[in-house]
């Protein structure tokens, strides 16, 4: 079954409610990243968190970055998606030697460190907002960063469930807002029913689907499902994006690495794909740039 985020409202139109299930994203993410068991959870989570985030942005040509930068073993974790099901993210360090049978939590591979949340709608500039990590489990972190740095109350809730075998059994999560004027009463039910909640990984692991945890969690409040909307791991890397790369560095520093006469190979970071080139290949990157400049003379 792929993957899906569900729309939904709830309380009458006064609560957005987004939930996810990402075993596929997050096991792929796994397979191409060769992650030990706790890198696996905390990069399931932000996946899991950007496509829930993706999934909440307005219009179909908008992007969302997520990035964390920590002290710990980890050392940050980068997750790119966008607003049609598409999510992609790598660890900085994919291994940290910890196993299934001895965990390592996920807050002590990230240690302290930031959030940075990069929204590009189009504009010139992207949307910046940060927030220092408060917990380093990232469902706590972004719940902080909405209250502060986008004053939204804001519920957010990840977790990714792991075979014996370090693979993913399931992932998901759900992120739940407040619109402005929202009445006490409702969110009174809504506070009662976030707390009598289990958490992400225990509903997992009773198999609950996002429908079954959304219908249990708002069954006093009234929850309706507007839009459901697959999501994958995709990267949209290629040839041509590198050489648009390539070009960016300038003739100057390409010639330097022509002279030293050797294949160089480009490995992507979010999905490990390699693209070569050989000394030729980047002569003729030379040559457009250099034609390009004498016809701007
Ligand atoms: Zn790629």
């Amino acid at each position: 079954m792929p993957d899906y985020v569900i729309k939904a409202t709830a309380g009458n139109g006064q609560i957005r409610v987004f939930a996810a299930t990402t075993q596929n994203i997050v096991e792929i993410a796994h397979a191409i990243h060769q992650t030990s068991p706790v890198v696996t959870q905390a990069l399931g989570r932000l996946l899991t968190a950007g496509s829930l985030m993706g999934s909440m942005m307005k219009n179909a040509d908008e992007m969302i970055t997520l990035k964390i930068a920590g002290d710990g073993p980890v050392k940050g974790l980068l997750v790119t998606a966008d607003a049609n099901g598409n999510v992609k993210g790598y660890p900085y360090v994919n291994d940290l030697n910890d196993s299934y049978a001895s965990p390592m939590s996920v807050s002590e591979a990230i240690g302290e460190g930031s959030l940075n949340i990069l929204k590009d709608i189009g504009l010139k500039e992207p949307y910046v907002g940060y927030s220092p990590l408060i917990s380093g489990e990232i469902a706590e972190d972004l719940t902080y960063y909405y209250a502060q740095s986008e004053q939204i109350p804001t519920s957010v809730s990840l977790g990714v469930l792991l075979n014996k075998d370090g693979s993913v059994k399931q992932a998901g999560g759900f992120i739940i807002q407040l619109m402005p004027d929202t009445d006490d009463a409702t969110i009174d039910a809504l506070e009662k029913a976030l707390a009598s909640t289990p958490s992400m990984t225990k509903l997992l692991d009773e198999g609950k689907s996002p429908e079954n945890i959304l219908a249990e969690l708002f069954k006093n409040i009234g929850v309706k499902i507007s839009e459901i909307e697959e999501a994958r791991f995709f990267c949209d890397c290629s040839r041509n994006r590198v050489i648009k790369a390539l070009t960016a560095i300038g003739a100057a520093d390409l010639i330097d690495i022509i002279a030293d006469q050797e294949i160089i190979e480009i490995k992507c970071d979010f999905c490990q794909e390699k693209y070569h080139f050989t000394p030729e290949q980047l002569q003729s990157i030379v040559d457009l740039i250099q034609n390009e400049i004498k016809k701007g003379e």
